[in-house]
């Protein structure tokens, strides 16, 4: 799914562009789902594929959701990100390319993985909507 950047201006909020599309950074214990527990799926905000679930979501006290895995390998791409004078992984969409946030080697087991992703770059979907 390529978009042309004045596309995803128009179908994303300037929120969510600055995030997905400029690799911004959503305020801690700001997002939506930060402290968002119901149980379901998170999509793409920009593009909708499934990338993360409840049952790997934890909460890592940092303001943003924290997963320990994505909900396949093959969601989500990374990338070293070397801004703001700091050694990082970047995660973002395998589809569309957004960015959705970071991943660290400080999560729980059985990965020890924390993908700490925008709520701003996710949007929730409810079990319970769910065909
Ligand atoms: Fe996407």
């Amino acid at each position: 799914m390529m978009k042309s950047d004045a596309e995803w201006r128009e179908s994303l909020t300037p929120e969510q562009y600055r995030v997905l599309r400029g690799k911004g950074t959503e305020p801690a214990f700001a997002g939506a789902y930060w402290d968002h527990s119901e149980e379901g799926t998170y999509l793409c905000a920009g593009c909708g594929l499934e990338l993360f679930a409840s049952a790997q979501k934890f909460d890592s006290g940092t303001g943003w959701p924290s997963f320990w895995r994505p909900v396949a390998p093959d969601r989500v791409g990374i990338e070293t990100d070397l801004s703001h004078g700091m050694r990082r992984t970047e995660v973002h969409c395998a589809r569309c390319g957004g960015h959705l946030g970071h991943v660290f080697n400080d999560g729980p087991e059985p990965t020890g993985l924390r993908y700490c992703i925008n709520s701003v770059s996710l949007r929730f979907e409810p079990a319970a909507a769910r065909p």
